[in-house]
């Protein structure tokens, strides 16, 4: 039986209802399932529900899972930090990055990009509400970052990424994820084609669908909790 089948429609619905609440076009949200964690049977039954596009944050487990898994044509993505010496295996084996926030790791996955791959397809994370020590670039960076990662020959730069900290309710939710949002129109206006805001996960895809999320990347309501990390 496919355990999974059933939160995943559930999801699917959430999205659906809060992307019609917010007035905007059916299916202009699209779901990330975050398999971190989880193992090859658990991305395999949510494949068979109907699920393409798969997020993993710990590079070597994201790249064991798709050795175990050689027949699914899975778009898989990394959403977690990148260490310089990870570059290349992510360079090699994914189709997307959304956690790109600074310029020598984005430099080195455009060298590394295979030439019979298609570009990688990249978001910037952008970190809006944080403390200095958290990742993502600064709103003040992400102008100057994202002119220089446009200009990459194997990176196709889609737009950016957050992960704002838990807020305490809708409203405060939804002012963060505005100003993300202001985040991108501001590139935008300065001539970048860019089409993706990556933002909401299972306990905030409300108000970032609410703020012009495209992507959101939800993991525990698809597939459980996941035990806390060692
Ligand atoms: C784990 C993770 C998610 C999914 O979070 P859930 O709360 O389980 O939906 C989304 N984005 C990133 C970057 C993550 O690390």
């Amino acid at each position: 039986m496919n355990t999974i089948a059933k939160p995943l429609s559930a999801v699917l619905n959430r999205i659906e209802v809060a992307t019609q609440a917010a007035g905007r076009p059916a299916h202009s949200v699209q779901l990330l399932a975050v398999s971190k964690t989880f193992g090859p049977q658990d991305v395999r039954e949510a494949f068979e529900a109907g699920q393409r596009a798969f997020g993993e944050n710990y590079i070597q487990e994201a790249i064991d899972k798709m050795a175990a898994l050689p027949d699914l044509p899975i778009e898989w993505h990394c959403i977690g930090p990148i260490q310089s010496n990870k570059t290349r295996l992510v360079a090699e084996h994914f189709s997307w990055v959304h956690s790109v926030d600074r310029l020598k790791i984005a430099q080195r996955l455009s060298e590394q990009r295979p030439a019979h791959l298609p570009p990688l397809q990249v978001c910037l994370q952008v970190n809006v509400d944080g403390g200095a020590n958290k990742s993502g670039a600064t709103p003040e960076e992400v102008l100057p970052l994202a002119l220089a990662v446009a200009a990459l020959p194997r990176l196709q730069l889609r737009g950016l990424m957050a992960i704002p900290e838990p807020a305490p309710d809708f409203e405060a939710a939804l002012a963060v994820f505005m100003r993300c949002r202001e985040v991108l129109n501001a590139l935008k206006a300065q001539g970048l084609a860019l089409d993706t805001l990556s933002m909401g996960m299972t306990a905030d895809l409300e108000p970032a669908i609410h703020a012009g999320a495209t992507m959101v990347r939800v993991g525990t309501a698809i597939f459980g909790g996941r035990p806390p990390k060692a």
